[in-house]
């Protein structure tokens, strides 16, 4: 039997961005240091798993470039990478459909697949690429991401690699974004919510990170900002 693999959760948040961050981004959630770490272990226990087989790296694009390049230095073993592009458009309704912008290449039948993401929220993105993959006959899938995001789930699906497990906050940085931007983050961040409401932002958000930033809001209404404990 597989061992079921440890989960670390974020604590406080305590730690304040470098100064010129500190008007967009409220807090450090997760920092540079402990994502090496993660990093680290995380490929400690794919190398493990993973040995021996014929393994196949799907990455989810855009948001996973960073964790993705950090994750693959650290995996001493032979491996192909693949990616797949996906976005969710969809006039502001829960029907928001996924849209594949870049189709696998590789052919996976037979393989072993680890199908990498940045944030599993909802689940919906997942489910829908996982259900695409298992049509090709993959030997497996196992799903790894950086966040989790329990609490928002819809869709059943469990990731068998988690770097961290989050409360809802909308987080930016390590390849995740707010209309394109703080990709490049070396950390973690909780978002002003101040920025939600910038106008030069808000069109170029798809309607899912609309009801996204929606549900975050409500929530700090609802507790007056107060983090909740996990
Ligand atoms: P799901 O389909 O699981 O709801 O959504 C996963 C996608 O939603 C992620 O790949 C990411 O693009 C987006 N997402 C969910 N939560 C966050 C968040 O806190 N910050 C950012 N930047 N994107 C998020
Ligand atoms: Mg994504």
């Amino acid at each position: 039997m597989d061992k079921p693999v440890p989960k670390k959760s974020t604590k406080r948040r305590s730690q304040q961005p470098p100064p010129h961050w500190r008007k967009e981004i409220e807090s450090v959630l997760i920092s540079q240091e402990r994502i090496a770490q993660r990093v680290r272990s995380l490929a400690r226990q794919i190398e493990k798993e993973f040995a021996g087989r014929d393994l196949v790296i799907v990455a989810l694009l855009n948001g996973t470039v960073v964790f993705l390049a950090d994750l693959l230095r650290r995996l001493s073993m032979p491996l192909r990478l693949d990616f797949i592009g996906v976005s969710s458009y969809g006039g502001g309704t829960e029907s928001a459909e996924l849209v594949f912008t870049k189709e696998l290449r590789l052919d996976v039948s037979g393989r072993d697949v680890l199908l990498v993401d940045d944030i599993l929220d909802t689940g919906q993105t997942l489910f829908r690429v996982r259900a695409k993959l298992r049509r090709l006959r993959p030997r497996q899938i196992k799903i790894c991401v950086l966040l989790d995001k329990p609490s928002r789930r819809v869709e059943q699906i469990v990731a068998d690699y988690v770097g961290f497990t989050i409360p809802n906050h909308f987080v930016v940085g390590y390849g995740l974004d707010y209309a394109e931007r703080y990709r490049n983050l070396p950390f973690v961040g909780v978002l002003h919510p101040e920025m939600y409401k910038n106008p030069d932002f808000i069109p170029l958000l798809s309607a899912k990170k609309r009801r996204l930033l929606q549900g975050v809001e409500d929530e700090l209404d609802s507790d007056g900002g107060q983090e909740k404990p996990e």
